[in-house]
């Protein structure tokens, strides 16, 4: 019996987890569960898989929630420090599910624990890689890639130095084949709308934008020990291949599967064994074909950042990853356009100074410090005052 806490359990990944740890009683049972806000969500799950405490991260709805799970015998807590022990709980693994970096510190705080974490929240690896990585080290916990791409690598990589290339595949997203002009006019529905995976709104817009592989190569470097040189990306809008591994002698391994977070989320959860999905199982013949393609940098600028801000390391992708968290925000807010994301996150690079990461601390002001101007830099947008590489007013 292995005991599960999911951080992030109302969300996309969070839903997929409890899919599958209903599904196998026998084999899961929920120690503790959280959510940002949805009280009313986190209470009928909490319910209805039967953790032993509840958390929400917003404590204005602590009341509420508490009231919800009166009687249930579901402990109730509220707030970031309550996040960080539930996440410290007694458990085999804890899944990283929430998004951005608000989940840094309960998914760092596991690892220092000791506890293995299912990583989905890509956002927190990104912004403190060495942290999390060497708090993993240190005290033995194992960290398993939820990121279908990472998930897929994590089965057919050997070891980083027989690696020539590892490849991750992104879809295109929504706008693959839409010209600069046009997407320039999407609206923040038109981003959401992926046309493989469904998922939260961000990761959503991340796919939109190319910034998500961006992202996950950045998460790719410190999950497995890869040089920047290692890495690529290849557009592959079917998304059934999720990532490949080029060995120096000439073979390419590849993972495929469905486009089903359950296939990745349930390798995370059985490892080291496997466990039955209900995931739609892949017709090769009747697929027929796959395609691969170069991602286009001039149309998808925030991949191009992404991969510079991986190359110059230290904060340069913490801070890339909060202006593209305060970016993302403002578009899906109907506040900026689209094109004006990866604008807030150049801009942001450019006037943030490049300083060493050596603690949470360290990493929390530099998240801070590029979310404050990037939050600038939209209001500017807003208010038309905004020239790229070089505020004006
Ligand atoms: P989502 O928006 O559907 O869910 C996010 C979860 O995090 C929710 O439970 C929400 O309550 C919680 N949350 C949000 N902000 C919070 C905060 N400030 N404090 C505490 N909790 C907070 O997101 P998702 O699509 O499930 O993605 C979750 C993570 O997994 C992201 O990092 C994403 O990049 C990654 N991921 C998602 C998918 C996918 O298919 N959805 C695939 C690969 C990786
Ligand atoms: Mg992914």
């Amino acid at each position: 019996m292995k005991r599960i806490t999911i951080l992030g359990a109302t969300g996309s990944v969070g839903t997929s987890t409890l899919d599958l740890v209903s599904r196998n009683p026998e084999r899961f049972r929920v120690a503790a569960l959280s959510a940002s806000h949805n009280w009313q969500r986190l209470a009928e799950l909490a319910r209805a898989h039967r953790a032993e405490l509840a958390v929400i991260a917003d404590g204005r709805h602590y009341r509420p929630l508490q009231e919800a799970l009166a009687g249930s015998g579901v402990e109730v807590a509220a707030g970031a420090g309550a996040l960080v022990e539930a996440a410290v709980r007694p458990a085999d693994l804890v899944v990283a599910a929430i998004v951005g970096a608000a989940g840094l510190p309960p998914t760092l705080a596991a690892l220092q624990a000791g506890i293995s974490v299912a990583l989905a929240n890509k956002e927190a690896l990104v912004c403190a890689g060495e942290l999390m990585t060497g708090a993993a080290r240190r005290t033995g916990a194992t960290l398993l890639p939820v990121d279908s791409e990472h998930n897929a690598i994590f089965q057919v990589l050997e070891s980083a130095d027989k690696a020539r290339r590892v490849w991750l595949t992104a879809s295109g997203g929504p706008f693959r084949c839409w010209s600069a002009a046009e997407m320039a006019r999407a609206t923040p529905e038109q981003a959401v709308r992926h046309p493989v995976w469904s998922m939260g709104a961000k990761i959503s817009v991340d796919s939109a934008t190319l910034m998500n592989k961006g992202l996950e190569l950045i998460e790719a470097m410190h999950l497995f020990g890869l040089r920047p040189d290692q890495l690529g990306v290849l557009v592959h809008p079917q998304s059934l291949v999720h990532g490949l591994v080029e060995y120096v002698d000439g073979s390419l391994l590849a993972q495929l599967g469905p486009a089903d977070m359950r296939v990745p989320i349930a390798h995370a959860l059985a490892f080291p064994e496997r466990i039955e999905t209900p995931a739609t199982r892949l017709d090769l013949a009747t697929i027929g074909r796959l395609d691969f393609e170069e991602p286009d940098r001039g149309r998808f600028p925030a991949l191009a950042l992404a991969e510079a801000a991986l190359v110059d390391g230290k904060c340069r992708p913490c801070v890339l990853n909060a202006a593209n968290e305060e970016a993302v925000a403002a578009f899906l807010g109907g506040r900026i356009a689209f094109p004006a994301i990866a604008d807030i996150v150049a801009e942001t690079l450019m006037v943030r100074p490049a300083s060493a990461l050596a603690s949470l601390d360290d990493v929390l002001e530099a998240d801070r410090a590029a979310r404050s101007c990037a939050r600038q830099l939209a209001a500017r947008i807003e208010t038309g005052r905004f020239v790229a590489s070089g505020i004006s007013g």
